[in-house]
């Protein structure tokens, strides 16, 4: 007859699957979310993602307490615990004396750990672990190839995944009608949502940036996207353009529902919005490496294509100078040290310098993708280890459905390419501004006289490239012979 709905990837009320069940099970029913310590003793005392948490919790009490007092409740809010999430879960169960705990799938390695751990907590008090669906439309084995096995690659899974797609995958799992069961917590458990000092963590840039938190701040994004999606296939691609819907990190914290965004794309694509088609691809692949990662929890470590750990990438202290040029930024191709000025500045990257970087950090400094993948984990606001790993094993051509190794993106023509008028460059390598349109992709080509008028000082101002391309190319080739032979 009690709940307890254990919030973790899904920080919001609207659509929420493990609060529409627990509300359709019990009488009475409690949310709470945990700072695992777990996971936050170590990471850096200022993260953004804390932040962005910290503030969306502060969104959702706020949405619980509106709901329950509409349905006449008074008194209702989240329940927010700091501690290990392993006891701190089935503690606050007992107290509560619930018969059940809800909460939504996490299939990242380490979450299903934890999940386990407390499930057997649980049982040891008789108390119920429901976990279910709700982080992506398709998850785990529900789209299938004709004979049951896994989807290797992604054309085919996206064309089975959108003859499976039924209106009720898409429809909202209702929490507002039963409202009325969200109850108060008792005396002595109810807790405030700390403030980021309470926790430990100190304030990041992040309201100084374009990512409004909580639901409300998810909607605000839809919203000015919904706007300009017809345009999304073409502008995309381009980093200066504003062509993205930029709520990666809503959909990482789950506080807008993956139903909802996939049910506003298929009904313009429905309508003949082509940019609402691309939109929606862009949402099959996140399920699709969600399901990769299901299917094969190997590739958290190692190569999907195990053939590809036999590349013998770059070690020792060349390697880790050249690492440290490309994390801050100095590597002398400035759409790469743009790209890596905007992830160090603000947690974001735009996808196409996702590609780059990742191309450029494997294929032209011959450095072992997983440094890569582990420096954007840090460092990414939406950091979500499938997305993550099937993009970096994707430019690593070492992944399900990556790119032939021999395709190995060139930096200059990519920037020519994408960054023509070099504004992205711009915004983030001011020391560059002054050089002709035409020079900002390859600034050792100019001329000392185009040098001199840009007021430029070549490794002095910004640094003489680390690697000659075309050598680095003919590296790669060599290095990734070994995956030839199979
Ligand atoms: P939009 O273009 O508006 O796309 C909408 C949504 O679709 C995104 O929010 C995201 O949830 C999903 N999506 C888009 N592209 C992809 C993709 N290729 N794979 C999976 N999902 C996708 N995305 C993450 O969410 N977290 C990551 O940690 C992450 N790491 C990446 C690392 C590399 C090396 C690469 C190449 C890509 C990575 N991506 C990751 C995918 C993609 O770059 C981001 O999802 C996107 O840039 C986020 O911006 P947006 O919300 O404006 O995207």
């Amino acid at each position: 007859d009690r709940a307890l709905v254990w919030l973790r990837r899904d920080l919001r009320t609207d659509d929420n699957a493990a609060l529409h069940h627990a509300l359709t099970a019990a009488r009475q029913v409690w949310c709470v979310f945990v700072f695992d310590t777990t996971i936050l003793d170590p990471l850096p005392r200022a993260d953004r993602r804390v932040e962005f948490i910290r503030d969306s919790l502060a969104d959702l009490d706020g949405q619980l307490r509106a709901l329950a007092l509409a349905h006449g409740v008074d008194g209702v809010g989240l329940l927010v615990r700091h501690g290990d999430a392993r006891s701190a879960v089935p503690a606050l169960a007992r107290q509560l004396g619930v018969q059940a705990v809800y909460a939504s799938h996490d299939d990242e390695p380490d979450a299903l750990a934890r999940d386990a751990r407390v499930r057997g907590a649980l049982a040891d008090a008789g108390i119920a672990l429901h976990t279910g669906k709700d982080h992506v439309v398709f998850e785990r084995s529900e789209v299938l190839t004709a004979t049951g096995g896994a989807y290797s690659v992604f054309t085919p899974y996206k064309n089975a995944w959108l003859k499976k797609l039924d209106a009720a995958d898409l429809a909202p799992r209702a929490v507002a009608p039963m409202a009325a069961r969200l109850a108060p917590p008792p005396p002595g458990l109810a807790t405030s949502v700390p403030t980021l000092a309470e926790i430990g963590f100190q304030p990041t840039n992040l309201h100084q940036m374009k990512l409004p938190t909580g639901s409300s701040g998810a909607m605000e994004l839809l919203d000015d996207f919904l706007a300009r999606i017809d345009a999304y296939g073409t502008a995309r691609d381009f980093p200066a353009v504003k062509g993205p819907s930029y709520l990666s990190t809503h959909l990482r914290f789950g506080t807008i529902s993956i139903r909802r965004l996939a049910r506003e794309a298929w009904q313009r694509m429905q309508g003949g919005s082509r940019g609402a088609e691309v939109w929606l691809s862009e949402l099959i692949w996140r399920d699709f490496y969600h399901q990769v990662l299901h299917h094969h929890p190997h590739v958290a470590r190692a190569s999907f294509k195990p053939v590809y750990d036999r590349i013998h990438w770059a070690h020792g202290q060349e390697a880790d100078a050249l690492f440290a040029a490309w994390c801050e930024g100095r590597t002398g191709y400035p759409l790469v040290d743009a790209a890596m000025h905007q992830i160090n500045q603000t947690g974001y990257m735009h996808n196409r310098l996702r590609m780059v970087v990742a191309s450029f950090l494997t294929k032209d400094l011959g450095i072992d993708w997983r440094r890569g993948e582990a420096y954007f984990a840090t460092h990414l606001n939406d950091f979500d280890l499938a997305a993550n790993n099937g993009g970096w094993q994707w430019a690593a051509s070492s992944g399900c459905d990556a790119q032939p190794y021999f395709r190995i993106f060139n930096p200059v023509s990519q920037s020519e390419k994408f960054d023509a008028d070099g504004k992205f460059i711009r915004r983030y390598l001011p020391q560059l501004a002054d050089l002709p349109d035409k020079l900002i992709h390859a600034p050792w080509l100019a001329r000392p006289v185009d040098l001199a008028a840009a007021r430029l000082r070549l490794g002095t101002d910004y640094p003489l490239p680390v690697v000659d391309h075309a050598l680095a190319r003919e590296a790669t080739l060599q290095r990734y012979a070994v995956v030839k032979a199979t």
